[in-house]
C-alpha cells in the first residue's frame, strides 16, 4: 500500500490568483471593451538587460567547443560566480565564497532549508506573509490543523506586521525555534531599521534561534539605515542564514537564479547538546539533491555585476522605483492610507472603512477596471489591506492612479 504524506491534506488550496484570474476574465467577458491595468502580478516586466545577454552569449558560444564545453559544474555554483556575489554584495562584510550556495531559487531555497530542521521545530512568521515559508512547513509536519475560524494553522506562531506596530514584528511571546524575516516586505513593502533588525539577532542570539532572512528586494532600498544584507547585524552571522535572488534585481524571474548564505559560525544542535555546522549540512543536502544552475546561466548572473550591468540593472530598478512613486503619491492625494513602496516595489494601502480587501477588489476591478492583490490572501493580518505592484509600464501606472481618482 502507498501511503501518502498526509501532511499535504492540511494545506490550504490558495485560490488567491486563481480567484482573481477567474473574476478577471468574467468581467473582461462581459465588458469586452474595458481596458483592464493589472497592477496585481509580482513578477517583473523588463527584459534582461544588455550587458546579462552578451555574457550568456558568450557562454553559449563557449559551450559548443571541445575546449569550452561544461558538463556538470559544482552543485554549490562556479567559483566566479559565488566570488563575484562575496566581492560585491557582502563588500565589507567578510562572506567568503564557501558560505554562498547558488541556486535556481530564492523560493526553492527556502522551501529546501526545512530538509535541515528537526521535525518538530517551532515556526514563527510573520503574518501576512510569502506563502512558501508557511506551506513548506505545513508539508514537513510541523503545524497542527488549519483553524476555518482564525484563518490560522495551530502550532505555527504568528507574528502580525500592520498599522497598529507600523509593520514591525514583535519578537515572539512563546519559544520557537525558527524565525522568518524578509525585509523589504512581500507584501507590505516596508522595511526594518537596523535597529529593528538587531532586536531580532540578538534575541536569536540568546535563545539559539535560526533566522531566515529573506532578502529578495534589498535593491530596492533607497532610505538610509535599512540594512540591505542581515550581516550588516552584528552577530548576525552566528544565527541566520541570507536568501537573495537575481529574479526581482536583475529580472531574472524566467532565467532562474539565486542564492542562499550560510555562514561557517552557524550552528544546530543534536538533542544531545552536540554542535553541527549549519554549512555543513546544508552542504550535504545541496551535493545531495542538486546538479547546479547552468553555466550559462551563471555567467549571465555574474554579468549582473559588471560595471555595465550594474549600471543598467540599476536603470529598470529606478524604473520601477518611479512607477512606485506615482503609485504611492497618486493613492494618498486621492485619500487613502498607503504603507511601503519607497523602498519596494510594493505599494500596500488600507482598503475604505467597512470594506473587506475583497470588496475593494471587487469594486476597484468593476469601476476602475484595476486589477490589484487582495491583502487578506496573504494572511488572515492582511484583511482590510490591498496590494498594487510597481512592476507595470509607467503609462499604465499613471492610467491606474488617474481611473482610482477618479471612483473614489
Ligand atoms: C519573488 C520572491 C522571491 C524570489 O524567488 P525566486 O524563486 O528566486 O524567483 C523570494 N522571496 C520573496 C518574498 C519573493 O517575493
Amino acid at each position: 500500500m502507498f501511503y501518502i504524506n498526509e501532511n499535504f491534506l492540511r494545506l490550504q488550496d490558495s485560490y488567491l490568483f486563481s480567484t482573481i484570474a477567474k473574476k478577471v476574465s468574467k468581467f473582461q467577458e462581459e465588458n469586452p471593451d474595458k481596458k483592464i491595468i493589472k497592477l496585481g502580478i509580482g513578477d517583473v516586466t523588463k527584459p534582461i538587460v544588455p550587458a546579462v545577454l552578451k555574457a550568456m552569449h558568450k557562454a553559449v558560444d563557449e559551450i559548443g567547443t571541445s575546449e569550452g564545453f561544461k558538463g556538470y559544474g559544482p552543485e554549490q555554483g562556479y567559483d566566479f560566480l559565488r566570488k563575484a556575489i562575496a566581492e560585491n554584495d557582502y563588500k565589507g562584510l567578510n562572506i567568503d565564497e564557501s558560505e554562498i550556495f547558488v541556486s535556481d531559487g530564492a523560493k526553492c531555497d527556502c522551501g529546501n532549508i526545512v530538509d535541515i530542521f528537526d521535525e518538530n521545530s517551532k515556526i514563527a512568521i510573520t503574518d501576512p506573509v510569502y506563502p512558501v515559508y508557511l506551506d513548506t512547513n505545513v508539508m514537513g509536519g510541523r503545524s497542527g490543523e488549519f483553524n476555518k475560524e482564525t484563518g490560522k494553522y495551530e502550532n505555527i506562531v504568528y507574528l502580525p506586521v500592520r498599522s497598529e506596530n507600523n509593520f514591525v514584528p514583535e519578537l515572539p511571546k512563546e519559544k520557537v525555534d525558527v524565525i522568518y524575516l524578509c525585509f523589504p516586505n512581500n507584501p507590505t513593502g516596508t522595511v526594518l531599521t537596523k535597529e529593528e533588525l538587531k532586536k531580532f539577532v540578538d534575541y536569536a542570539k540568546e535563545n539559539k534561534v535560526l533566522i531566515l532572512f529573506d532578502s529578495a528586494y534589498e535593491a530596492f532600498i533607497t532610505e538610509p539605515n535599512i540594512p540591505h544584507s542581515i550581516y550588516e547585524i552584528e552577530g548576525a552571522k552566528e544565527v541566520a542564514i541570507e536568501f537573495r535572488s537575481f529574479s526581482k534585481t536583475a529580472g531574472f524571474t524566467g532565467v532562474r537564479c539565486a542564492f542562499a548564505v550560510v555562514p561557517n559560525e552557524l550552528f544546530g544542535y543534536t538533542k544531545s547538546g552536540e554542535k553541527v555546522s549549519l554549512n555543513k549540512l546544508w552542504n550535504r543536502r545541496v551535493t545531495t539533491k542538486f546538479n547546479g544552475v547552468s553555466y550559462v546561466v551563471q555567467r549571465g548572473a555574474e554579468a549582473v555585476y559588471s560595471e555595465e550591468g550594474r549600471k543598467e540593472i540599476k536603470e529598470n530598478i529606478k524604473y520601477y522605483l518611479d512607477n512606485a512613486k506615482i503609485i504611492r503619491e497618486g493613492l494618498k492625494e486621492a485619500g487613502f492610507t498607503v504603507y511601503g513602496g519607497v523602498s519596494s516595489p510594493y505599494i500596500w494601502l488600507k482598503v475604505p472603512d467597512g470594506m473587506k480587501s475583497w470588496e475593494f477588489f471587487d469594486m476597484l476591478l468593476e469601476k476602475a477596471n484595476v486589477v490589484g492583490t487582495p491583502g487578506s490572501g496573504f494572511g488572515p493580518c492582511g484583511e482590510g489591506y490591498f496590494r498594487l505592484t510597481a512592476f507595470g509600464t509607467k503609462e499604465n501606472s499613471i492610467e491606474a492612479i488617474r481611473r482610482i481618482k477618479e471612483v473614489m
